[in-house]
């Protein structure tokens, strides 16, 4: 069998995994400091293993995924200065001599879920998640969504109910983007706590669900998804989902079906995972 390994880069630490699937994996995890650093030590956990066949990679962003550009596989623009314009994809490769394979950590996220979780069988489908940032990625007529680059979807502007919310939003390009309004740190900074201690009828969760729910139906609308998987640290305040549904069922009113809102299956190992998909992938097409 054929052994796959995957790394989540983050901006906090680097995920590292060896094996064929979520019941056959090791896993290590790896503190991101300077590029060169952090993936040396990722490097040196895949020599000093098994024989590794091919390599995903499942990056923050943004990421240049366009094979033919000279800066394919590259960390592009990232506010992380020292990893701007860091060939991640290219220094695993020379390194470690085998096929590698990169996409955003949500497109992984997505691709993992798709084999192993809450996607199986759908060909159109989006993987949302809300946690520092907010991010989506998914399929699109079975296929990964790219474009000219890939989704950015925690950009996207929402309506900004000013009078219950007069906090003005904190992305640094937008102001009140969806991201700017719903992303952890924006509840962070709107309520002056961090949102893991809001108690859960704090009128925080009903403002989160309002944004939420109406980037979730322009996207919807735009996209027609089977379902939408929606995770990140944000989400793990459960009762959001059921306000979310209620929320999209009421913007929709009654214009079309509501696809399932649903929580991911494959929790925090889903970008790892993501990436060792990936990783198989590339060796499907070099075969
Ligand atoms: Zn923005």
């Amino acid at each position: 069998m054929r052994v796959l390994g995957g790394i989540e880069a983050g901006g906090s630490k680097c995920v590292c995994a060896l094996g064929h699937a979520p019941d056959d994996l090791e896993v290590s995890e790896i503190a991101t400091t300077t590029p060169e650093q952090t993936i040396g030590r990722v490097i040196e956990f895949f020599k000093v293993r098994r024989a590794v066949h091919a390599i995903g990679v499942a990056s923050f962003g943004p990421v240049d995924l366009d094979p033919e550009s000279a800066t394919y596989g590259h960390i592009t623009w990232t506010p992380k200065l020292a990893w701007r314009n860091f060939d991640i994809a290219g220094m695993i490769g020379r390194a470690l001599h085998v096929p590698v394979a990169i996409d955003t950590d949500v497109n992984a996220a997505a691709l993992a879920e798709r084999r192993w979780g809450a996607a199986q069988g759908l060909a159109d489908f989006l993987y949302i998640t809300v946690g520092s940032g907010i991010g989506a990625g998914g399929m699109a007529n079975g296929r990964l969504m790219h474009g000219r680059m890939h989704p950015e979807f925690g950009h996207v502007r929402v309506p900004h109910d000013w009078e219950r919310d007069p906090f003005r939003g904190n992305c640094p390009y937008h102001g009140d983007c969806l991201e700017g309004l719903a992303a952890a740190p924006a509840i962070q900074a709107r309520w002056g706590q961090d949102p893991a201690c809001l108690p859960d009828n704090h009128r925080a969760w009903d403002l989160e669900a309002r944004y939420l729910a109406l980037g979730i139906v322009n996207a919807i609308c735009v996209l027609s998804p089977q379902r939408v998987i929606l995770g990140g640290g944000v989400m793990a305040r459960a009762q959001l989902y059921p306000m979310i549904r209620g929320t999209v069922a009421e913007l929709l009113n009654g214009y079309l079906d509501a696809p399932q809102i649903v929580p991911p299956s494959l929790g925090s190992r889903a970008g790892v995972l993501g990436a060792m998909a990936l990783a198989d992938a590339a060796l499907g097409e070099a075969s």
